[in-house]
């Protein structure tokens, strides 16, 4: 959430922000029921000092037993009642549409982020590794999957419906292996591990900016009035709501996490394979800091580089790109996606995302700290994914398949397999 007032002098910018981010919102309409609330408020209190005044003169009339002027006063404080109740509904419901609006208004893109509409106009900003090249025809990873019995999607659809998968034998210790390759990392790099609520209330939702817009991505658990969160940021964020920190150092968190995802509008889109599921699992790295934004630029680049390095790691070619303005959400400030080599795609699919948002999402979580006046500031958050599994299976399987169906394994995965070197197909 963006302050008030800074909207109110800077509403073209704000404007043109929601235009390049595709939101639909009219920041005069804020502006105006902000005028009409400011006005209301007003009439409000004048209309009390008004029925302070009253009271008191009545007190004061009928201890004169001045009975008939006290009649007519309490007649007159009976209409004024009447008026300052319409007045408070009128302004009840302006404040509601003032928050209302306030929820759907983005944060301004980085002056650097580029203008665009989807993720077709992200700029390259660094591709690394090299793609590989074959004598024979390549497996893709459900083909793969199955040879090595580690990929079962037909009897995930049977029990969980569409995209839902099973992962078997060592397509299990797979998934949990960059898992918890990611963390190790995370730990090395001074990231506070967090067990979470996946099942949280809606103000997280709200306070981190996954709601209003976007709400149709997250499932609601029936009767308990809560929801299964997409991803572990907003309990991660959200732990720290109302909170005053003391910032000497960024605060790191890291949690592993199990995430649920509508995919509502993306109806035949990646329908195959384990690209786009319901259910999938993410080390998530959160950073709060102080609201320098020299700070938070270099915490965006540091992220980015913990990404980059678990790829390396996985011996996996990669590009990171420079998010557009339409294909990022409201919160954020700047992005970088980083895109993994998926040779059946034929293309990069996004693995990472990488965030700053700013203050974006600290004003709307209450989360603050002190500046070096003393004064109370709100901080700056970011997140980026260290790991997502299983959609990080399809270029590790893919890339690092062979002639004969093996796969081989990246020696900084073989602690976590047994030592394995090549994961054999089954005969
Ligand atoms: P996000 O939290 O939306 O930035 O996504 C972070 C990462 O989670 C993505 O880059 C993907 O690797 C992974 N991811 C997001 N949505 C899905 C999905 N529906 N199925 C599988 N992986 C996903």
């Amino acid at each position: 959430m963006l302050d008030l007032k800074s909207i109110r002098s800077n509403a073209a910018k704000v404007q043109e922000a929601a235009d390049q981010k595709g939101i639909q919102v009219s920041v005069q309409e804020l502006i105006s029921w902000d005028d009409q609330r400011r006005a209301l408020m007003r009439e409000t209190e004048s209309l009390r000092e008004q029925r302070n005044l009253g009271s008191n003169r009545m007190g004061a009339l009928l201890q004169a037993g001045e009975h008939a002027e006290a009649a007519t006063l309490r007649e007159s404080l009976k209409n004024l009642n009447e008026g300052l109740s319409s007045v408070e509904e009128k302004l009840e419901e302006t404040v509601k549409n003032v928050q209302r609006l306030m929820l759907l208004i983005p944060n301004v893109p980085s002056p650097d982020s580029p203008i665009g509409q989807s993720d077709l106009d992200n700029v390259e900003v660094r591709c690394v590794g090299e793609l590989p090249e074959w004598n024979f025809v390549p497996r893709n990873h459900m083909e793969l999957g199955v040879l090595h019995d580690i990929i079962d999607m037909p009897r995930g659809v049977k029990v969980g419906g569409a995209r839902s998968y099973y992962l078997k034998g060592a397509g299990l210790l797979l998934h949990r292996a960059v898992q918890q390759l990611a963390l190790d990392m995370l730990l090395e790099r001074g990231f506070t591990p967090m067990e979470v609520p996946l099942m949280v209330r809606e103000e997280p939702l709200i306070n981190t900016g996954h709601f209003p817009i976007g709400q149709e991505q997250t499932y609601a658990v029936n009767d308990a009035d809560k929801w299964l969160v997409g991803t572990s940021e907003v309990p991660l964020v959200s732990y720290y709501a109302d909170e005053v920190l003391d910032l000497q150092e960024p605060i790191k968190l890291a949690a592993v996490s199990n995430c649920f995802r509508s995919e509502v509008g993306s109806a035949g889109r990646d329908v195959r394979g384990l690209y786009r599921v319901h259910q999938f699992a993410k080390v998530e790295m959160v950073i709060i800091c102080d609201p320098d934004e020299a700070k938070s630029e270099a915490l965006l680049q540091e992220i980015t580089s913990h990404a980059e390095e678990l790829l390396s790691l996985l011996e996996l070619p990669y590009r990171v790109m420079l998010v557009c303005t339409g294909d990022m959400s409201q919160k954020t400030y700047k992005q970088y996606d980083i895109e993994t080599w998926m040779p059946s795609r034929e293309t990069y699919g996004e693995t990472h995302s990488s965030s700053n948002l700013l203050d974006f999402q600290a004003r709307r979580s209450n989360i603050r700290c002190h500046d070096a006046e003393r004064r109370l500031v709100y901080c700056h958050t970011l997140n980026n994914t260290a790991v997502a599994s299983p959609r990080i299976l399809i270029p590790l399987l893919e890339n690092h398949q062979r002639e004969d169906g093996s796969i081989y394994i990246p020696p900084a995965l073989r602690k976590y397999m047994g030592n394995r070197e090549v994961l054999m197909p089954l005969d």
